[in-house]
């Protein structure tokens, strides 16, 4: 058992680090106060390969791993979780259904652009009456000749409405099954294509600065050639998408709350009450170091799970611990790196203000802590 990174992860996250110093924390909060897309940022972020870490050199990818995606993930998260999500929905929700489930010609038509970051694409799974129990999806999609029509619409969609958005997946019923239940199917739906409406985007608590909104599908018609894999497949699909888009978002976590030790340090040493820096009080010292604690912790759940994935092994229930775990520790850390800083950590000009605003959704998003429970209840037999 070894957690040490070779010498070519340490590589890599020492330079997302310093792009995130460097390039984001400057530039950031404008975009997250305004609630503008960091278009410029994402450019650079193409360039620097990381929409591609995980993929194969063949479909224009890096040739590297999904656990190099989490460590890109954590660097970035570490000073802002909008641009962070952006390239997670990017690769893990939006090219990685193409890149599993496509077909050659899906994947040479979609791909290259996905993988270099100048394209996004969206993953639409939840709907405005169903998040949790995807099992309920409404939305329909059926085989008129040779195309689809999906009628329905989807809500919390991230990357689906930016200037550079090529396409969004959708689940949808494609019919019943013999046992009375919906056979789900995941269609390709690219921008622009008629009756695919975009709402304006939402107003967010958190993650301001990236793209998130409403669709609708209203008698919208794709060629019969856009299903994404076997027909009947979609439920299957969203689950292992899922599984490893938890990892992810674990990796994320813990980027946050380890920004917020970073930040809680910095500004412990510098603040002074009752005539000497306030991280000279244990009360402070103790906070932090259960801060680190907590970092640390959530960093081993999520490099096991991801280990356990890329040896092929079954996953699922340390992913879903990973995920609740980290999410669960971020919102944690955001909360004690507030109070930290006081009255001034309640200013947005703060990273821990973002921070703090960021963390919630973490227990939300790809699937609830409670989802999360039900997932570990049930792979322990229960
Ligand atoms: C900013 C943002 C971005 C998002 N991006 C995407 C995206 O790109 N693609 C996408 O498809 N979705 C996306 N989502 C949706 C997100 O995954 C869902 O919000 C989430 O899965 C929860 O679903 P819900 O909101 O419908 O809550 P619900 O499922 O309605 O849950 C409400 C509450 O009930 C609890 N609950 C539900 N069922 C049970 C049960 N059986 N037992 C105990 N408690 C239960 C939940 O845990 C939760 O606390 C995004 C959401 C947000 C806010």
């Amino acid at each position: 058992m070894d957690f040490r990174l070779s010498d070519e992860q340490e590589a890599l996250r020492e330079s997302v680090r310093d792009f995130a110093r460097e390039v984001v924390a400057p530039a950031i909060a404008e975009h997250y106060e305004q609630h503008t897309f960091p278009y410029e940022i994402i450019r650079q972020m193409g360039k620097m390969g990381l929409f591609g870490l995980p993929f194969a050199e063949e479909h224009g990818g890096m040739g590297g791993d999904y656990f190099a995606l989490c460590l890109a993930l954590e660097e970035l998260a570490r000073v802002d979780s909008s641009v962070a999500i952006t390239l997670e929905a990017a690769v893990s929700l939006g090219a990685m259904p193409i890149y599993r489930f496509g077909t050659e010609e899906q994947k040479a038509r979609w791909l290259p652009k996905l993988l270099s970051g100048e394209a996004l694409a969206g993953f639409g799974l939840t709907e405005p009456g169903t998040g949790s129990d995807a099992g309920g999806t409404q939305t329909r999609a059926v085989l008129d000749g040779d195309e689809w029509v999906i009628n329905g619409s989807k809500a919390f969609i991230t990357n689906s409405g930016t200037d550079i958005t090529s396409l969004v997946t959708v689940t949808a019923v494609t019919g019943t099954r013999p046992d009375g239940t919906k056979e789900l199917s995941t269609i390709i739906v690219p921008s622009g294509t008629p009756g695919f409406t975009v709402a304006p985007g939402y107003s967010k608590v958190g993650w301001t600065a990236s793209d998130t909104h409403e669709l609708t599908f209203d008698d919208c018609r794709v060629p019969a050639a856009n299903l994404l894999g076997e027909r009947g497949r979609g439920f299957a699909q969203f689950l292992r998408i899922l599984d490893e888009g938890r990892i992810a978002i674990a990796a994320l976590a813990v980027g946050l709350a380890q920004g917020c030790v970073d930040e809680s340090i910095k500004y412990a040493k510098e603040r002074q009450a009752f005539g000497q820096p306030i991280g000279a009080y244990q009360a402070i010292q103790f906070k932090i170091a259960d801060m680190e604690m907590k970092a640390h912790t959530a960093r081993l759940a999520y490099y096991d799970a991801a280990a356990r994935m890329l040896a092929g092994e079954p996953f699922k229930r340390q992913a879903a611990i990973a995920k609740l775990h980290a999410s669960t520790i971020a919102v944690d850390n955001a909360r004690e790196a507030t109070q930290i800083h006081g009255g001034y950590g309640f200013m947005n000009e703060y990273p821990v203000a973002r921070f703090w605003r960021d963390s919630k959704i973490l227990e939300i998003g790809e699937g609830t802590s409670e989802v999360q429970r039900m997932i570990i209840a049930r792979d322990l037999g229960m």
